[in-house]
């Protein structure tokens, strides 16, 4: 804990820790040092970790990187943090991220960017979002562990461009309440880690049954470290054809590395075809601006956070208008735009409704790719290594949406996967892998992933 507070005191300039809480993490980790004494360590007695700002924290700022939410100190505790604490781990403090998790280069955040470990000749880079600031945390070794959020590749993305082991759960492995909502039928949070061992023992330690959230499922916590023999003798693994449409070289020749790995390891590789894959970001892009749109309701002045200062004679229409305005960034105010208008009663069919049989298509896909004896799905993460901070044009949206293309499809569909750094591109910069695995069978896809390891 000593060691990495000062390295978090040291690496200001990666912006990844947005609120630093060392008195909070010198007292647990004295409690951890007597627990271990008294030969009563819990999966993480000790263990420091940071937390992505959209968990709410008991007392500690939790603002989801908005202003919004400025001043907002949490009554409660949320169930991921609460697990983690129960476990003994170490909390470090708040982790930077995409304002509500919205967006993939860390750029939405009040806070600004956090700023990727890895360089190219001095040029700053992306960690990724929205989980930014927990995959340059661990990256750069600030902290041992990190919590993050997956709505559409939020863990696996940033963990790809920083060379991290990220794990999304099967929706319902691990409980959103007191997580700060952004698409609720797609949020979940999951371990963001230096090893698959790590995700394993962090992913238990996460996990549980909560009647606090109506989604949670009603299954137990297996001991996700046992199932890592690394025997994965005569598993199946697909490789999904329509992922390699415009691919580029590099990644591509990262796919077969990983898959040569896989066939070495004794597993049986076999093509699959997923055929709805190309409708998934599309669909994503309206299902989650329109559950955001109703979630993020919830911010008008009164309840939470910030409120905008009125002029006199402006009412309670005024109130909502000008805290909205100045409280949410662009980014947001254009995800509110389009959910409500997918959502509204003249495009309703159109959009929402659509794209929610879309949903039900592709989830259909790996219904069929598992029934015929698949085990597991290996795909790309990404399809290009870390950019440059500021890359992105921002009068083009979509240009940033089409980062997500190989990230969203598996939140749609529920399914979990596990990003593991495989390579590196042509000028040094990690390159990852993703493997999909089965509802709740986490344990077979930790397994699976400590081959390519
Ligand atoms: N980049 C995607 C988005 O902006 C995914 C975000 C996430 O997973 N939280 O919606």
């Amino acid at each position: 804990t000593a060691a990495c507070l000062a390295a978090i005191e040291n690496a200001g300039a990666l912006n990844a820790f947005v609120h630093k809480t060392p008195e909070m993490a010198r007292e647990m980790a004295e409690a951890a040092d007597v627990r271990i004494k008294a030969g009563k360590a819990a999966a993480m007695t000790g263990i420091p970790v940071g937390i992505k700002d959209v968990f709410c924290v008991k007392g500690v700022p939790s603002q989801a990187a908005s202003r919004i939410l400025e001043g907002f100190r949490p009554e409660y505790e949320s169930t991921v943090t609460q697990n983690l604490w129960n476990a003994g781990a170490v909390m470090l403090g708040k982790l930077n991220q995409d304002e509500f998790a919205m967006g993939s280069a860390n750029e939405s955040s009040c806070y600004g960017p956090a700023v990727n470990p890895w360089k190219v000749d001095d040029r700053q880079l992306t960690p990724g979002g929205s989980s930014g600031g927990s995959a340059a945390a661990v990256a750069a070794d600030l902290c041992l562990a990190a919590t993050g959020t997956d709505t559409g590749g939020s863990i696996r993305q940033p963990a790809a461009f920083t060379g991290i082991v990220g794990l999304k759960p099967t929706y319902g492995r691990v409980s959103r309440w007191g997580v700060i909502a952004y698409a609720s039928s797609l949020d979940q949070a999951g371990p963001m880690t230096k090893t698959v061992r790590d995700a394993a023992i962090m992913l238990g330690a996460m996990a549980s049954v909560d009647p606090m959230d109506s989604t949670s499922a009603d299954l137990p916590v297996p001991d996700f470290e046992a199932a890592l023999s690394g025997d994965i003798r005569g598993k199946r693994i697909g490789i999904p054809r329509e992922y390699r449409d415009g691919l580029p070289p590099e990644i591509e020749a990262l796919w077969d590395k990983g898959a040569d790995m896989l066939r070495d390891a004794g597993a049986e590789i076999v093509e699959i075809s997923l055929p709805h894959t190309k409708y998934a970001l599309p669909a994503y892009y309206v299902i989650a601006p329109a559950e955001a749109s109703s979630n993020l309701a919830r911010y008008d002045g009164v309840r939470y956070g910030r409120r905008a200062k009125l002029g006199q004679g402006d009412g309670i229409v005024e109130m909502y208008e000008k805290t909205r305005a100045e409280g949410f960034g662009p980014e947001v105010q254009r995800r509110v735009m389009i959910g409500t208008y997918v959502l509204s009663a003249g495009f309703y069919d159109a959009y929402y409704n659509r794209a929610r049989k879309v949903r039900a298509l592709i989830k259909r896909d790996f219904d069929q790719a598992f029934a015929a004896g698949i085990d597991a799905i290996l795909a790309p993460t990404t399809p290009s290594a870390a950019f440059p901070l500021g890359s992105l044009d921002q009068s083009d949206p979509v240009q940033a949406y089409l980062n997500d293309v190989f990230t969203v499809t598996l939140n749609l569909v529920g399914l979990p996967g596990i990003a593991v750094p495989v390579g590196q591109d042509s000028q040094g910069l990690p390159l990852g892998l993703q493997l999909f695995g089965k509802p709740f069978e986490e344990g077979e896809l930790l397994n699976h992933a400590l081959v390519l390891e």
